[in-house]
């Protein structure tokens, strides 16, 4: 086997990677706990170790990795606050060194438009836009068949476009944000802030949820037409649907493609989402952007990802 990318995603909790071929196909693939590395050295080491006793690192033409603030411009880890390792980390050059190959490290967002650009809905796309709908919300945009990083490689915060009718404050010290909405802490927020003010009779209230109530958990009760969670899903899906309403009229992209975590519930929140975009967008956009769900396997979706990442960066 020849001309393999090696895709490594570096998440809080798990690390995975594995090696891809042109067509998309996994043919390696193993995770371990982030957290057992004291070094990212040590965890390079392993990554090594375990492709060279199974004779794969000839294979490895480029590697692309994400990690938590991961700065694609310079191939560092600054200061993230969810792994062991402190201070600025160049972790691209110490792959790149170890493995003796060019190594990219990208954020999230834009490796899962890559992702689908090569492998998954938009591989016939030349202008799309991918919304990461998981903890936040992140977009990955590509324009004119090009990736848009920006010039501090900061593009595509459309989490932090604000809503004008809402008044959550967001984590980046700012009112309004979508991601405090459109995003699995967004609709846990819901959750709180909607059953305050009314009374439904839900199954969300049950104590065997014991206050433990998941986005996950929501959208599979909203599936079963419990009021309340109804209710949350649909108001989540009409203001994402406003926004990128908007948003179509800066790009006026051939698709937005919902990706991770709350899309994941399929055509139940896309086609609410779609009926929010048609309702609120300009009639040049209603009739020809789409709204599409992601087609990478969401268990795959970030090592599938990065190696998209590899592929278009060498
Ligand atoms: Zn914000």
């Amino acid at each position: 086997v020849k001309n393999l990318a090696l895709g490594i995603d570096i998440g809080g909790t798990n690390t995975a990677f594995g090696l891809v071929n042109q067509a998309g196909e996994i043919l390696f693939e193993h995770n371990f706990r982030t957290s057992l590395f004291a070094t990212p050295e040590l965890l390079i080491e392993k990554i090594y170790i375990e492709l060279s006793e199974k004779h794969l690192l000839e294979s490895i033409v480029s590697i692309g990795v994400g990690a938590p603030n991961g700065n694609s411009l310079n191939g560092t880890i600054e200061y993230a606050p969810n792994l062991l390792w402190k201070g600025i980390i160049p972790i691209a050059k110490l792959f790149s060194e170890k493995f003796n190959l060019p190594c990219f490290l990208e954020n999230d967002a834009n490796a899962a438009a890559l992702g689908e650009k090569k492998f998954g809905r938009a591989k016939n796309y030349s202008d799309f836009i991918v919304l990461t709908l998981g903890t936040g919300l992140g977009s990955g945009i590509f324009i004119s068949n090009q990736l848009i990083v920006g010039k501090h490689g900061f593009a595509g915060e459309f989490g932090h476009i604000r809503y004008r009718n809402s008044d959550r404050k967001c984590k980046c010290g700012r009112v309004g944000c979508l991601e405090t909405i459109a995003s699995a802490t967004g609709v846990k927020r819901s959750f709180a802030l909607f059953a305050e003010q009314k009374n439904y009779s839900s199954s969300l209230y049950h104590p065997k949820m014991n206050g433990k109530v998941s986005a996950f958990k929501i959208f599979e009760a909203a599936e079963k037409n419990d009021p309340l969670a109804l209710d949350i899903v649909n108001y989540t899906a009409q203001v994402l649907g406003e926004m990128i309403a908007d948003f179509a009229a800066f790009s006026d992209p051939e698709s937005f493609i919902l990706f991770g975590g709350i899309a994941q519930s399929g055509d139940f929140f896309r086609s609410k989402v779609e009926t929010a975009f048609k309702k609120n967008a300009l009639k040049l956009y209603t009739d020809r952007v789409k709204i599409e769900c992601s087609e990478l396997n969401d268990k795959n979706a970030a090592v599938l990802g990065m190696a998209a990442v590899a592929f278009y960066r060498s």
